[in-house]
């Protein structure tokens, strides 16, 4: 590609490339706190101190001092340029760029010009006496905006004239081709003349995550129109499946609250802003792309999701919900009253009731599967709520936040952990990567090779978590071999060990061991955090195998036997983190 790529195009690439994703496409990064870690590729080094954040989108090596953000990296690595870089970056994270030979500036920056003198033209038409009654019926009256608003949103309108934006763009030295290549006008096939897109209706810009205006939402103003809303098509300035509304104005606010709010229309998000609710993001029609969530986590890692509770947006949301576990983001569904939507809500019950109501949100499991309890649950039904759940965590690429997942769901649902733990549905599982495998198999070998750095360590865990809780291939084997070693020789040397075993299930296990490699970190501190991630896993076995012996005693009308139970597994729940 020749010349230079659109700044806003640049950006969005930045936004969808996740600088960790990229990076350990490259070299093997483990996550450490906030950041991720691993060795630089820059320098020679045997142990990490390649840092990398996935809140700043930026790496910095602590031992050489190279740093960046993506495209340093890719440059750095590949020895490519930067045009280069930002071209496949795009081709991967699906982001189009214009294609054009020459002169792409002049392109987009035409497109810009397009969007900014409709967005003139369409806020002095607010102003027409002829249209003002019908205008502030709609703005003022039924949707309760005030003057500021209409400011901060630029909100315009688009008269009933068939040719008025297209005679009052060439005035402005804009070709009637340059405003349909923008999506705001179209030639008649009839007639061979340019009309107006957007006719009779109230104007709200799409800004981009920069606040440049790249398309319209068109409301119409007509009695009995048949489309509610008309939307810019998709144009090398705007692709739906990145943009969110109103994200140039919620980044601050949304990354203060450390949440936001998912609403599904223009005038939801705008009368929650008037209220002074300014953590909010609107979908506007579209599905939830996995580039939304992904762009949306890096501002904050929980969403509201405010819909109406029969939309067509709460249904979309609700079918890729999984982006937003991949993305790392917890959902929560809130549901307003019958015949409420988020903007009606707010108008009616104020910024506190709407801070009431998310308060009251539940966790997509409990919305899911409102009032199931196992235990009232046939056998056949049991089995259909397990699958749900196993497909839906299969679709979760991360090991850890697929067990938070299923561990959540085993509560809720009072289903036992390793019931929805078993056989991941075959047909719903796609080909991983091998990082993507990475399951609690990896995060035991991670514990015992913890000990082969530190095996003083051992000590400190040995008391709570014993070999039988270790499940991975051979890991109850190796665990206690390694205990035994210590307590002999005061040392765990698994490479010594590897030559000691003869079963070939324990001798693969330690040679995976022997070349995990932690570097300088704080082990102490580590093997705090996998201590307790085990305990957790042990607890919750626990709970669904008492669980289970309840459910039966139950059945039996054994009441002692279940009280006794009951208790126990309560006992249990408390000690949950
Ligand atoms: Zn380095």
């Amino acid at each position: 590609m020749a010349g230079r790529i659109p700044e806003d195009k640049i950006d969005e690439v930045r936004s969808a490339a996740d600088i960790v994703d990229v990076i350990s496409a490259y070299i093997p990064l483990r996550k450490r706190g906030r950041n991720f870690l691993g060795l630089c590729p820059f320098h020679n080094e045997k142990t990490p101190s390649f840092s990398v954040s996935p809140d700043r989108q930026i790496y910095h090596c602590f031992g050489c001092g190279k740093g960046g953000n993506v495209f340093s990296f890719l440059m750095e690595y590949e020895k490519s340029s930067f045009i280069d870089v930002v071209t496949s970056l795009a081709e991967k994270y699906g982001v189009a760029l214009p294609r054009y030979e020459e002169k792409p500036d002049a392109i987009t920056e035409r497109l810009l010009y397009a969007h900014k003198v409709a967005v003139e033209y369409y806020q002095a038409n607010l102003m027409k006496p002829a249209y003002r009654d019908k205008v502030n019926a709609y703005l003022f009256e039924k949707r309760g905006l005030n003057q500021a608003s209409i400011e901060k949103f630029q909100i315009g309108l688009a008269t009933d004239d068939w040719q008025g934006l297209v005679e009052y763009a060439a005035k402005k030295d804009l070709k009637p081709q340059e405003l349909t290549e923008a999506g705001l006008a179209s030639k008649s096939d009839k007639d061979g003349k340019y009309y107006d897109r957007f006719r009779m209706r109230l104007m709200i810009p799409i800004f981009n995550i920069t606040g440049k205006i790249i398309g319209f939402g068109g409301r119409t103003l007509k009695k009995g129109e048949q489309a509610k809303y008309v939307n810019s098509p998709e144009t090398p300035l705007y692709n739906k499946s990145f943009v969110l509304y109103g994200l140039n104005f919620a980044k601050g606010p949304i990354r203060e609250a450390g949440s936001m709010i998912i609403v599904e229309g223009y005038f939801d998000l705008i009368s929650l802003v008037q209220a002074g609710i300014e953590n909010v993001v609107a979908v506007s029609g579209t599905a939830f792309t996995p580039q939304q969530a992904r762009l949306l986590s890096r501002f904050a890692q929980k969403a509201y999701l405010f819909f109406d509770a029969d939309s067509a947006g709460r249904s979309a949301a609700l079918r890729s919900v999984e982006n937003f576990f991949n993305a790392g983001i917890d959902p929560v569904i809130v549901s307003p009253p019958a015949k409420h939507d988020p903007d009606t809500f707010v108008r009616e019950y104020g910024a506190t009731g709407v801070l009431r109501l998310l308060d009251e949100g539940v966790s997509y499991i409990s919305f899911r599967f409102n009032r199931v309890d196992s235990r009232a649950l046939s056998l056949g039904e049991k089995e259909k709520v397990a699958k749900e759940i196993q497909s839906l965590a299969a679709k979760i690429d991360d090991p850890l936040r697929r067990e938070l997942f299923l561990s959540d769901a085993s509560d809720r649902l009072n289903l036992p952990l390793t019931t929805l733990q078993s056989q991941r549905p075959q047909a719903d599982a796609q080909p991983k990567t091998p990082e993507k495998v990475r399951n609690i198999n990896i995060i035991e070998a991670e514990f015992l090779s913890l000990f082969s750095a530190r095996p003083v360590l051992i000590e400190s865990v040995w008391n709570e978590i014993s070999p039988d809780d270790l499940k991975g291939p051979g890991h109850a084997a190796i665990y206690s071999r390694m205990i035994k070693t210590y307590r002999d020789t005061g040392e765990i040397v698994p490479d010594r060990m590897i030559e000691q075993v003869d079963d070939p299930v324990e001798k693969s296990g330690l040679t995976l061991i022997a070349t995990l490699e932690w570097g300088d970190l704080d082990l102490a501190e580590v093997v705090r955090d996998y201590r307790q991630m085990l305990l957790n896993q042990k607890r919750e076995g626990q709970i669904g195998g008492l669980r289970e012996k309840l459910a039966a005693a139950e059945k039996k009308g054994d009441r002692t036997e279940a009280e006794k139970l009951s208790h126990e597994i309560k006992y249990l729940l408390e000690k949950r983190p």
